[in-house]
Formats: C-alpha cells, structure tokens, sequence
C-alpha cells in the first residue's frame, strides 16, 4: 500500500510502498477515508528537535484521520465492519494507575500514532478496536477526521468555566479557533481572539469571536482594559505556545481567573510567576490530549446538535499523493485545517 513515511533521521516525508499492516487480535484494520495535518506533523517532517527525541525513522507518519473498518481481528470488540470511524491517537495500556482512574490521557505508556508507531497517512492502519470512534455515517470525511484534533480544543474550553464569562483566546491557529467555536458554544459572555497573522484573526471573528487583535498593530492589555471595563478576562485559553502572548494573557487575567495552557512553548521561557499566578490566586491548567472518553462525548453532542460547526475551518483539500503542496499550505499558516485523501474519490469538497 501507499504511505507517506518518515523515512530517515532527516528533513522530509518520501510517499512509498509499504506492506499492509499487521492486525493484531484486538485491532481493526481501517481503510482511511481523510486524514489531516496537524503541527506535529509539520515538526517531524521538518525534524526540528522534538522530532528528533520523539521519533524513530522508518515510521508512517500522521495521526488524524477518519475511515471504515474493513477487517477485524478475533479479539476485537466494538466498531461492526462497514462502520465509519474517527481515531484517537493515544493508543493507552489500560492497565497503568492514570488508565484505571479515569485519566487515560496521562497514560505513562501512551504510543502516539504516527509518532511511536506506524500513523494514518497511508490507504490502511491497523489501530486497537477501543482507539475506533465510531461516527454518524452522514458526517463528512473532512469534519471526521479532524475531531481528534477539536478534541484539544473541547478540552481546553471545559476545564475552565467559561459560561457567562469573559474569555481571551491567544493563538488562533486551528486549535484555538475551535477553542472560539466551542467557548461560544457554551455560552461564554465576551470572547477575545489574538493572533499575530489577520488571516487566522479572521477565522476567529466567523467562529464566533467578539473582538479581535493582532499584537503586532495592536495592544492586546489595553484592548481587553478597555472592553472590560479595566477588569480583565476572567479565563485564558492559551493556544499559541508564544512567550509574549501568554505573558499578554496572565496580565490581562483578573485575581482569581482560571487558565488553561494547551500551547507548547519550544524553550523555558520568563515568567512573572508572583504577579501573574500567586498574588491573582489564578488557577492554571496544563491541557493535555483528550480526557478519554468525555471529551469524545462532548465533542459528538456539540457536532450533533449543531453548537458547534467546524466546515468554515476546513479550507484545503488535498489527494495524500500531493502530500508535499499539502505540508506547504499547512506551513503557509494561511488556512485552517488542511485535508488529505487517499483516494481522491472520497473527497467531501473541491480539491486543490
Ligand atoms: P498553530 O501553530 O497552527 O497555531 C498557533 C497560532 O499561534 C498561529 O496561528 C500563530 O500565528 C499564533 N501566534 C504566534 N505568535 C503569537 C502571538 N505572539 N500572539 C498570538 N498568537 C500567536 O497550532 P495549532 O495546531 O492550532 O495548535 C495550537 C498549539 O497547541 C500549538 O502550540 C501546538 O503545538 C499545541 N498543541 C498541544 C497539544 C497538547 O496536547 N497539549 C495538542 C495539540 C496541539
Ligand atoms: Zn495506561
């Protein structure tokens, strides 16, 4: 089958033939219908060093997808062949005392697809029949596949409380204009969106966010002084990983606001640790994956019932053999989710 592969320790991703993967008893083998890039993804295909500490070459590459199981092994539970499934990628040992107490998602032997083991860019993955998702069949390949990751931003916006509340989203990159949809969603009272590039502010503002600012034209402080009456966001949902931009955000948090910190940070960064959290009585959450399964739970209400629609972010669809122009685009920054199809029949849009 065809895959796109991380073939050696060095920039770029080569689309070879590989051989179809192995089922184990409990798995389901999956024939991907759309799969999508993430900045994950972007980090390994340019080896930057996370990727090369994270990820051992040769490994098929990528994490987000939606397909149909094809073949089960005799073990398998769950999702009938026929069944269209999105996938979590934490494949979990279910055994560890984070996976016996509900929080799965801190699973200390966690094997990331496309990551620590062979990923979803490719015409077939094998996967554990628990990471299958099953999926309304009428859902549309692009929007599937991308729910793994809106489940970071459906985490994000629920651990702190956000109904009724001013809320500041920084990084408006696809995860935080999720986190935007979903913030709206459950009925935040003002929310702020900044970001550093006007084309991602502009996809805040159509998901759902009041107002706006771009750090480099504007003051993000003296923005959200002056729409809050000098009171400041009672929560920050920090999507950008930029020192400046959660510095921005814990100025602007109110005492006893809440923050939630999914962002990476690629170094240590300076941090008022005594204004910004002690004296506030700030509480500060790290946001990691998804909480296995709430955050799938959640995620199908607020899809099902409409709060939440996510077609306004896909802007690119690609075939997975035009995996490179697809990378380009995601690097670009100048789009929201990019979509790849294996077979470019499957295609829910226009592909470019
Ligand atoms: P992304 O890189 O597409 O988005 C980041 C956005 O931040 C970009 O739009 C960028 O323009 C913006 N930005 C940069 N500097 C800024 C500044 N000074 N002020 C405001 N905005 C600024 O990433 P994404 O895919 O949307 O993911 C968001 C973040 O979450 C990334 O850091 C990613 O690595 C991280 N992430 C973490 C987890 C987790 O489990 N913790 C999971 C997924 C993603
Ligand atoms: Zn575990």
């Amino acid at each position: 089958m065809r895959a796109v592969v991380k073939t050696s320790s060095e920039p770029g991703l080569e689309m070879i033939d590989v051989p179809m993967p192995e089922l184990g008893p409990d798995e389901v083998l999956l024939q991907v219908k759309a799969t999508s890039i993430c900045g994950t993804d972007l980090h390994i295909r340019n080896w930057d060093p996370w990727a090369q500490t994270h990820v051992t070459p040769p490994i098929v590459v990528g994490h987000e997808m939606c397909g149909v199981v094809v073949d089960k092994g005799p073990k398998a539970d769950g999702p009938e062949i026929g069944q269209l499934v999105s996938v979590e990628s934490h494949v979990v040992c279910n055994r560890c005392a984070f996976c016996r107490t509900g929080k799965g998602h801190l699973c200390e032997n966690t094997k990331i697809l496309g990551v620590g083991r062979d990923g979803v860019y490719a015409e077939f993955v094998a996967v554990p029949a628990a990471n299958a998702w099953p999926d309304p069949p009428d859902m549309p390949y692009s929007i599937a596949s991308l729910q793994e990751n809106f489940g970071n931003a459906v985490h994000t916006a629920s651990v702190p409380l956000v109904s009724g509340r001013k809320v500041l989203v920084t990084g408006c990159g696809p995860v935080g204009v999720m986190a935007v949809a979903v913030a709206r969603a459950l009925g935040a009272r003002l929310i702020i969106a900044s970001d550093v590039s006007d084309y991602r502010l502009a996809m805040a503002k159509q998901m759902g966010a009041d107002i706006t600012v771009n750090p480099a034209t504007g003051d993000v402080v003296d923005t959200i002084m002056d729409v809050s009456e000098g009171e400041g966001i009672d929560v920050l949902l920090e999507m950008s990983g930029a020192p400046s931009a959660i510095n921005e955000g814990f100025t602007s948090l109110k005492s006893g606001g809440e923050a939630a910190l999914l962002g990476l940070t690629s170094a240590p960064l300076e941090f008022n640790l005594d204004d910004h959290v002690i004296f506030k009585g700030a509480s500060v959450y790290g946001i990691v994956g998804r909480r296995l399964w709430i955050d799938w739970y959640q995620m199908r209400g607020l899809l099902r019932s409409g709060a939440v629609d996510l077609s306004p972010i896909v802007t690119h669809r690609y075939a997975l053999d035009d995996f490179d122009r697809a990378f380009e685009t995601m690097a670009s920054g100048e789009c929201g989710k990019v979509i790849m199809f294996p077979d470019p029949q499957d295609a829910d849009g226009p592909l470019e």
